[in-house]
């Protein structure tokens, strides 16, 4: 895009945390776009420089290696340049690690409405239910869904095959 208009050109843009707050949490999961990184949990600190004009991110990794983690980088410095925000640097921070109890209450409910089962207790590892009809009578159909971080399972009531969001 051209943009002519010298008056919008010369402006320093603000940084206001809340705005970037606001964009960094509506950034979706490029796995499971409904859910957003806010829902994952997985945005650990923001923070500006106001004489450098910079603004740092500090995120950390669903999981170790997955090939989402440079999407996601990606993602949230488009989002921040797309939004006039012209300096984001981005941080990992890879302790504690990231769990599946970092998912938010609403990340859950979004999770299962996508067919994707919630994660149950960190001990098993296994799916709480079938997000289709709420049975726990399933089977593992392949310990690598359609990415790394998923599983694929069966239901064993109502024959519906689903994945369940692994990612430890
Ligand atoms: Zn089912």
């Amino acid at each position: 895009m051209v943009d002519t208009d010298m008056t919008k050109i010369q402006l320093t843009p603000m940084l206001d945390i809340d705005e970037i707050t606001e964009i960094l949490a509506n950034v979706p999961d490029p796995e499971v776009p409904v859910l957003t990184l806010n829902d994952l949990g997985i945005i650990r600190d923001i923070s500006v420089d106001k004489q450098a004009g910079s603004i740092t991110v500090t995120l950390t990794p669903t999981y170790i290696g997955c090939p989402a983690t440079s999407a996601i980088r990606k993602m949230v410095s488009d989002a921040l340049l797309d939004a006039g925000y012209p300096k984001p640097i981005l941080k990992e921070q890879l302790v504690p690690a990231w769990s599946t109890d970092w998912i938010t209450p609403e990340g859950i409910v979004k999770l299962e409405d996508y067919g994707i089962a919630p994660p149950g207790s960190d001990d098993d590892n296994e799916p709480k239910r079938c997000p289709h009809c709420g049975s726990d009578s399933y089977q593992v159909v392949s310990h690598f869904g359609s990415t790394a971080c998923k599983s694929l399972y069966k239901c064993l009531e109502c024959k519906e095959p689903f994945e369940y969001f692994k990612c430890h």
